[in-house]
């Protein structure tokens, strides 16, 4: 793409609050701390931002990327081309009414289970140590501990990519194991409404308490990581087949499959796209080999990665 960034930059800047970065290191912006630049960075604070935002983009074809808290994503070591759209810290609203809640698609998820429990809305407790946005895990129907954040949605407002807005009611969204039909809706999300249960304040907080333990206990927090690397195969978990096949403590450049979750695979330090890229390969070769189980890697995989089989989620708006 031929582009006068300088030029495009300043075109942004007139639509948004926030500063438009260029050059934005993606390392900086997911859990994994891996990834190259992208070369412009927004964050929009509004629907209306969000919009216009998309018809600018729409308008020059210059490919562009959502993301939440980049908490599932690998970001290829030459970055991304186009625009990152961050849906974060100034799209981050809830509105509470009883026990519903509108919230923005950029608070952290995390965040809301805490507030929905100390309100005595009961549900969302299992969310609380999941480091998502509210639309990332949403579109990606997070869950842990037999819960998943699917069952509490009842509507959701997202802008398409020409820029209009619309909203969708839970009859015409499909929730699936880590997916959901919202993948393939040409639009991004900016708000969600979830009607959550009644509930006890403190039977909620002693759950999430719980659940945060049994966290610590089982996986290497103390790391970057991007959670669990591959999507558990049907009746059986990722990160056991890892542990059968011997593949905790392998280590390639600055990643390795962690000692205490074969599941996660962590970054030890100065890890690249690359490393995490062979790493996953390495590992899906060796479970294969080990149980005749092919692992479907959970994470997203954007961006450019440079080597000749370059494959890339850019460009998800073009
Ligand atoms: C330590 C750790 C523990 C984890 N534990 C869990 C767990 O228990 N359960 C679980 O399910 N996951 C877990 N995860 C993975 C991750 O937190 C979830 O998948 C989370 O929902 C991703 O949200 P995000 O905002 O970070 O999304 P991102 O990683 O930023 O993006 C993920 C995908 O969603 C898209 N997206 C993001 N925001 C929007 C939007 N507003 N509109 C449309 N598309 C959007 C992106 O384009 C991308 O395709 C864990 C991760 C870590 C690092």
């Amino acid at each position: 793409m031929v582009m006068n960034k300088q030029a495009v930059a300043a075109e942004l800047q007139t639509l948004l609050r926030e500063p438009v970065k260029t050059d934005a290191p993606m390392s900086r912006l997911t859990t994994w701390n891996i990834g190259g630049p992208a070369d412009f960075l927004v964050y929009p604070s509004s629907e209306d931002e969000l919009a216009a935002v998309l018809v600018y983009l729409a308008a020059q074809h210059i490919p562009w990327l959502v993301i939440g808290n980049g908490s599932n994503l690998l970001v290829g070591d030459l970055g991304l081309r186009g625009v990152v759209i961050k849906m974060g810290e100034p799209f981050a609203g809830a509105q509470w009414r009883g026990l519903t809640v509108e919230a923005s698609a950029g608070l952290l998820v995390g965040a809301l289970a805490l507030e929905a429990a100390e309100r005595g809305a009961a549900g969302l407790e299992f969310a609380r140590g999941i480091p998502g946005s509210v639309g990332g895990a949403v579109r990606m129907n997070a869950g842990a501990y037999g819960g998943f954040i699917g069952q509490f949605v009842t509507a959701i407002h997202a802008v398409d990519y020409e820029g209009q807005k619309l909203m969708l009611t839970r009859e015409q969204i499909e929730f699936g194991y880590r997916d959901s039909s919202l993948f393939r809706l040409p639009a991004i999300i900016s708000r969600v409404i979830l009607a959550l249960d009644p509930g006890d304040r403190e039977q909620s907080l002693a759950k999430i308490k719980e659940y945060q333990q049994k966290r610590s206990l089982s996986q290497p927090l103390e790391f970057p990581s991007c959670g669990s690397v591959f999507r558990n195969p049907a009746n059986d978990y990722a990160g056991r087949l890892i542990q059968l096949a011997g593949l905790q403590g392998l280590q390639i450049g600055g990643v390795a499959v962690s000692q205490k979750h074969g599941n996660f695979f962590i970054n030890m330090g100065g890890a690249t796209a690359a490393d995490a890229r062979e790493l996953i390969a390495e590992v899906q070769r060796q479970v294969y080999e080990y149980s005749g189980i092919h692992l479907e890697p959970e994470v997203k995989m954007v961006g450019e990665f440079g080597g000749a089989a370059d494959e890339s989620e850019n460009s998800a708006g073009q």
